[in-house]
C-alpha cells in the first residue's frame, strides 16, 4: 500500500525478481485494458484519467479472477484501496485457502509525492519509470510517457481520493498483526531493503 508515486510499482518490480513473486498491479491491468480497447477499458478511463477510483464490485471480480489463476505467491500492488476490497480480499483469501503474509504501506509526505509524480515518466516497454528527469529513453531502450494521470489537477484529486478511501484501510489492518510501514522517503534500494527485512520474519 501506499500514495501514489510512493514507490509502490519499483518495490512490486524488485520484489518479484528477487522473490520470484507474481506482481499483480491492478493500475497496470486497467491501463492494459484501456490500451487494448476492451469494454472494461473504455468503461474506465475516463475515471482514471481523471483520479477517481474504479468501481469495487468491478475491481474484486477480476482480482478474484486473477487470484484463482495461480498458486505462485503473489505481491498485490495498489489493491486494496478501500475498506470494502480489504474486507471483499479477506474473504476471497479463505475461499481461495490464502493467506496474507504483510502488509506494507510505504509512508511518503505529500510535498515528495508532487515532486516525484510532477517529473515522472515511465517506459511503454518494460513499465519502469525513468532514472533521471532528462534521459530521451529508458535504460532498456522503450519510449518514455508521461501517465495522463500524472497531470497536476489528477494528482491533486488522487490524493483526496487517497486520504478519504484509501487511508482508512490503515485502520482495517492496524491490529491484524501484519500491518508494517517503512519509510518511502529514502532511495529506492533502502526502500526494498526495509521491506525485505519484514519479509524475512514473515518468510
Ligand atoms: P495505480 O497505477 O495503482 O496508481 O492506479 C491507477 C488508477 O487505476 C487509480 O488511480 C484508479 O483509478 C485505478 N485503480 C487501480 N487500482 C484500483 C483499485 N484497487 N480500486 C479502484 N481503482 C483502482
Amino acid at each position: 500500500m501506499g500514495c501514489p508515486g510512493a514507490g509502490k510499482g519499483t518495490q512490486s518490480a524488485k520484489l518479484k525478481e528477487t522473490w520470484g513473486l507474481k506482481h499483480i498491479s491492478t493500475g497496470d491491468v486497467l491501463r492494459g485494458e484501456m490500451a487494448a480497447g476492451t469494454q472494461i477499458g473504455k468503461q474506465v478511463a475516463a475515471l482514471i484519467n481523471h483520479g477517481n477510483l474504479v468501481p469495487d464490485e468491478l475491481m474484486i471480480a477480476m482480482l478474484e479472477n486473477i487470484i484463482a489463476s495461480t498458486d505462485q505467491g503473489i505481491i498485490l500492488d495498489g489493491f486494496p484501496r478501500t475498506v470494502a476490497q480489504a474486507q471483499a480480499l479477506d474473504a476471497m483469501m479463505s475461499r481461495l485457502g490464502r493467506e496474507i503474509s504483510a502488509v506494507v504501506m510505504i509512508d511518503l509526505p505529500e510535498a515528495e509525492v508532487v515532486k516525484r509524480l510532477s517529473t515522472r515518466r515511465l517506459c511503454k516497454k518494460c513499465g519502469k519509470p525513468a532514472a533521471t528527469t532528462t534521459q530521451p529513453t529508458c535504460e532498456c531502450g522503450g519510449e518514455l510517457y508521461v501517465r495522463a494521470d500524472d497531470a497536476p489537477e489528477s494528482v491533486k484529486h488522487r490524493l483526496e481520493v487517497y486520504r478519504a478511501q484509501t487511508l482508512p484501510v490503515k485502520n482495517f489492518y492496524a491490529n491484524s498483526g501484519k500491518y508494517v510501514e517503512i519509510n518511502g522517503n529514502q532511495t529506492p534500494q533502502q526502500v526494498f531493503e526495509d521491506i525485505c527485512k519484514v519479509l524475512k520474519k514473515v518468510k
